[in-house]
């Protein structure tokens, strides 16, 4: 079953109510609140029913059903203890297009009413389609204790002065921005202590000072590929821009988060297939940037490492553009943390050091001698396609053939795999792993048969 949300406008328009026991009388409660014009049929009023008709808040419509009670109101309630009037006020319902719901009944609602969490007029709505509402309003508690109650007259406050800001703003982005802005700031305490008036004092003077503000880029590591390892910062950046610039090892499950009419441009690369050149990205950064866009370039792991996002920033620093750096798990990090290996362990790493198998100058040799020394975790990032000298040279310059070794390949993500061995069977698990994968050689790598725990085999 799938429901699709929407709020309905109950004010003064009729609702028929069939019931006038204990449940009938919660749900005419919250009709009459959204301003519905009850219509209630019931043999017998309850005393509260009976006080809400004496002060001409409800219409009783006398102990019978009719069918063409239906035709004139907006939706229908069933609340009575006679299952069989039930399903007769929910098939009469059907059949003349009227929404109708009755209570506690799943396969006899065309809607249901969902757990709220009320600020009004911010109101929140859960629910679980039927399937769960112990788990519909359990997180309906936890989301009461999220939003601040002041919430409500924030948006009450914005209410009356959206007409005034958008004649002030004409341009919708710096719009937006005005809003956020105002939201976190002082503006935000005054509503939460009552004060009303100065509430609107300070948005008066926010917008009359306002300054379209100047575009920005935010470099963002995205982490390995699970989105539950974005940071909050990550988070807030991906939701409030405006263009987000990401790169092919950031995760479908990532860009789900990005702000849906955020406009999302492809610079992928990997290793041999050049999407779009990295002057050309830093060319669209600078652009955006200038045009007063805010900018996120979302990167695979963290952008510092190993992600060229140094580079990006001298770009960005020479021509002037404001930026943040917002650091990401990165790849040896995370692959190893959910593939079970420690990078240093007590017994057996005093360091661990990151490596790229694949340099900007071809040519350009390692220190081999200081990457061949034990006890240490050498990660290797982009080395698969050339772990057979990795290892030759590794062995050459002193470290054991029998080193353990781990090829970890889409680490973090639900289909990652890992394949261990030894350092001599380093190219043979190379050549066999599926991209992006990361080597790990080093003793720590043994320990994953002892401390694997996430997917697979595990
Ligand atoms: N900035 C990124 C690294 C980009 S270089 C970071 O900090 O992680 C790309 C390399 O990172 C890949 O060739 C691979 O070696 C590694 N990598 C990135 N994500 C990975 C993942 N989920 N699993 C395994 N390796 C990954």
């Amino acid at each position: 079953m799938s429901h699709y949300p929407m709020f309905a406008d109950l004010g003064g328009r009729a609702v028929l109510l069939a019931g006038a026991g204990q449940v009938a009388e919660r749900k005419a409660e919250s009709l009459m609140r959204a301003g519905a014009a009850v219509r209630v049929v019931a043999d017998a009023l309850s005393p509260q029913f009976q006080s809400w008709l004496a002060e001409g808040r409800i219409t009783w419509l006398g102990g019978a059903f009719q069918e063409d009670f239906l035709n004139e109101v907006f939706l229908a309630v069933a609340a009575t203890d006679d299952e069989a009037l039930n399903r007769r006020i929910f098939q009469a319902a059907e059949a003349r297009g009227k929404f109708c719901n009755v209570v506690d009944t799943a396969d006899l609602c065309s809607y249901i009413v969902p757990a709220v969490i009320d600020r009004s007029p911010i109101k929140i709505a859960v629910s679980s389609g039927g399937t769960a509402p112990v788990l519909a309003r359990k997180w309906r508690q936890i989301i009461e204790m999220l939003v601040p109650l002041h919430t409500g007259r924030m948006a009450e406050i914005a209410g009356r002065w959206r007409g005034r800001v958008k004649a002030a703003t004409p341009d919708i982005g710096a719009r937006r921005h005005f809003w956020e802005k105002l939201f976190d700031s002082r503006f935000s305490t005054l509503a939460a202590q009552g004060d009303t008036a100065a509430a609107e004092a300070e948005l008066a003077a926010q917008l009359a000072g306002y300054q379209p503000h100047q575009g920005e880029v935010v470099l963002v590591g995205a982490g390995p590929g699970d989105a539950g390892l974005l940071t909050v910062h990550a988070l807030q950046a991906v939701q409030a821009a405006d263009v987000v610039f990401y790169d092919a090892l950031v995760s479908d499950e990532i860009m789900a988060v990005v702000r849906k009419d955020a406009e999302k441009i492809s610079v992928g690369k990997r290793a041999g297939c050049h999407h779009v050149q990295q002057e050309e990205t830093n060319r669209l950064l600078v652009e955006y940037a200038q045009a007063g866009k805010r900018v996120v370039r979302l990167k695979g792991g963290d952008p510092f490492v190993f992600g060229r996002g140094g580079e990006e920033a001298q770009v960005l620093r020479r021509a002037g553009i404001p930026y943040r750096i917002v650091p990401g798990v990165t790849a040896a990090l995370g692959a190893t943390a959910y593939a079970g290996i420690p990078l240093t362990h007590r017994d057996c790493a005093q360091s661990a050091l990151f490596v790229t198998g694949h340099s900007k100058h071809d040519g350009e040799q390692p220190d081999w001698r200081t990457l061949a020394l034990s006890n240490q975790t050498l990660v290797v990032y982009m080395g698969t396609l050339r772990a057979s000298v990795i290892a030759e040279k590794l062995i050459e310059y002193g470290r054991s053939p029998d080193t353990p070794v781990a090829v970890i390949s889409n680490g973090t993500l639900p289909h990652q795999s890992v394949q261990t061995g030894r350092l001599q069977d380093l190219p043979a698990l190379a050549e066999r792993a599926p991209r992006p994968a990361l080597m790990v050689i080093g003793e720590v790598a043994a320990l994953r048969d002892e401390l694997k725990w996430f997917g697979e085999a595990a």
